[in-house]
């Protein structure tokens, strides 16, 4: 037996027990593992879907060029799948992003321009900005957008909460995921719900990202937004792809946690995961008291563990940000506050 391409290899991913990390809190939790993706994250699933949706629309031609603003997961999907279906590729990320994601986009042949973080989504220097002119500019372009592309909900709400109901054998009570796009929560908690309307999902947001309070208030509070480390989740605007009504509610990480949690988590469970997979456990931490023995949680593992090795894996990295000092009991300290 055998795939046609690798494209054929999405999904499916596993979803394993977590034996270490979480057990002084209640419930079974389990991680659903989206490293084993070709890309190395769950971001080829709306990848593809973007694609197969923009041509059956007829708005990405043979041989056209495929422009996004892309942190580097969303554009590991998308050039994946641009060389197998002959697309070329043009990402903005900025200057914030791990080094080894921009070159892993660079190793399949995209175009990688880099931009300046603290800027506002409209300065002209921004990677939104740009990537925009490109669009214009670029003949033959087409621009993803998944941030309000509802493909990029609708691939999860295909896929991932489908699977995540059948590896549970609806036994599921409640859904953890980083929220950045949206897309994974909102699409995979919507089938979830479907299912059975009394599963909890849960955001998690960082420090820095409007998310929770618009939640919580309704207000889009710009003094919500300052920098933060954590990479993948958090925005500093609301994307189509977040249904808030879908989502019960967010919980913030700090960057600290986030970055000390993922390295626990190869530690205690021996997964290799990203930046939002250990802020995802901080906050389902933080959270605990409020989970009983029967709970069933699926947290969402985003992302690999080698895109972060100058980062949280790196000792240097963590103790120029003064995270090094705090790293022993990280899960205890959580629990106590
Ligand atoms: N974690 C990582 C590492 C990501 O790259 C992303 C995508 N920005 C997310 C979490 C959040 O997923 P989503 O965009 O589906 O909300």
């Amino acid at each position: 037996m055998w795939y046609n391409n690798i494209l054929e290899t999405i999904g499916n991913t596993p979803l394993v027990k977590l034996n270490q990390l979480t057990k002084e809190i209640r419930g079974t939790v389990l991680a659903k593992i989206e490293t084993t993706n070709p890309g190395n994250s769950i971001k080829d699933r709306m990848a593809i879907k973007m694609i197969a949706d923009a041509e059956a629309a007829g708005l990405l031609k043979p041989g056209g060029t495929i422009i996004e603003g892309t942190s580097g997961n969303t554009g590991m999907g998308l050039a994946i799948a641009a060389v197998i279906k002959g697309y070329k590729c043009i990402f903005t990320t900025t200057d914030k992003q791990s080094k080894e994601k921009i070159d892993a986009l660079r190793a399949f042949g995209a175009e990688v321009i880099v931009c300046p973080t603290n800027v506002e989504p409209e300065d002209p220097r921004s990677y939104y900005s740009v990537s925009s002119r490109l669009e214009r500019e670029v003949p033959n372009a087409w621009k993803p957008n998944q941030y309000d592309n509802l493909s990029n909900t609708q691939a999860h709400y295909e896929q991932t909460g489908p699977e995540i109901w059948e590896q549970t054998e609806g036994k599921i009570t409640h859904l953890v995921v980083g929220v950045g796009t949206g897309g994974t929560i909102s699409g995979a908690g919507k089938y979830l719900k479907e299912k059975n309307p009394a599963i909890n999902v849960w955001g998690i947001d960082s420090y820095g990202s409007v998310f929770k309070k618009y939640k919580e208030t309704g207000v889009f509070d710009k003094n919500e937004i300052y920098p933060y480390i954590t990479e993948g989740i958090g925005e500093d605007f609301l994307p189509k792809n977040v249904d808030f009504g879908v989502i019960d509610h967010f919980e913030k990480v700090s960057d600290k946690d986030a970055a000390l949690m993922t390295r626990e988590i190869a530690r205690k469970e021996g997964i290799f995961a990203g930046n939002s997979a250990g802020a995802a456990i901080a906050g389902l931490l933080q959270m605990g008291h409020l989970l009983k023995e029967e709970d069933v949680v699926v947290v969402i593992f985003h992302d690999h563990g080698s895109r972060y090795m100058g980062k949280m894996y790196n000792e240097d990295w963590l103790r120029e940000r003064g995270f090094l000092k705090d790293e022993k009991l990280t899960a205890e300290r959580i629990l106590k506050r």
